[in-house]
This record gives structure tokens, sequence and C-alpha cells, in this order.
């Protein structure tokens, strides 16, 4: 899957060690109508973050880092799964809402 100039513009970089990420440390690794889940690798600290970028009406944008444990390897058998459905997303929708109060 290609990356965009939409995902490189909220993934920039390591919120631990403050490293610029490089273009090959990102990894996009689903997109599903206005979500985009990308996986970064920080080559600093060894850090590895799931962000999910999430489009809203008009231009506003929420991102969430959630730290992970997973490598490479292991976002690219999630890339093999089936696609994200709409239950999923409703509830992703509906955690993002919680966690924003
Ligand atoms: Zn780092």
């Amino acid at each position: 899957m290609k990356k965009t100039e939409f995902e490189y513009k909220y993934v920039k970089k390591c919120a631990d060690c403050k490293t610029m990420f490089s273009s090959r440390s990102i990894h996009l690794v689903d997109r599903f109508k206005n979500v985009s889940q990308v996986y970064v690798e920080c080559k600093k600290c060894k850090k590895s973050v799931l962000v999910y970028i999430v489009k809203s009406e008009g231009l506003f944008v929420t991102q969430i880092d959630v730290p992970t444990d997973m490598k490479k390897e292991d976002i690219i058998r999630f890339q093999n799964m089936s696609p994200v459905s709409e239950d999923e997303v409703l509830a992703f929708r509906k955690w993002i809402k919680k966690s924003a109060v």
C-alpha cells in the first residue's frame, strides 16, 4: 500500500526521543474511508507506535498514538487479513469519542 503526503504530514517524530522519522520507518497499514492506520518504528529508541489518523468532516483531524509491541512482520500479516468492517469502524469511532473526553 502506498503512503501519501497525508500520512507523512501527521506522523513526524518519536513522542519519546523526538527523533524525526524517516520515510522508511513509516508504514501505512490500512486505510478505510476516513481512518488511516500507520505503523512507525523509531530507529533510535526502537519504540513502535500504531498511529490512527481520523479525518472528520471539514478539516478536523484526530491523531491517536498507540504504543505497540508489534514488529513490522506482524504488520505485514495484518495487511493480509480481511479488510476492516463497517462495524469495526463504528466501534472505533465510539472508542475515540470516549477517549476524547
Ligand atoms: Zn524514539
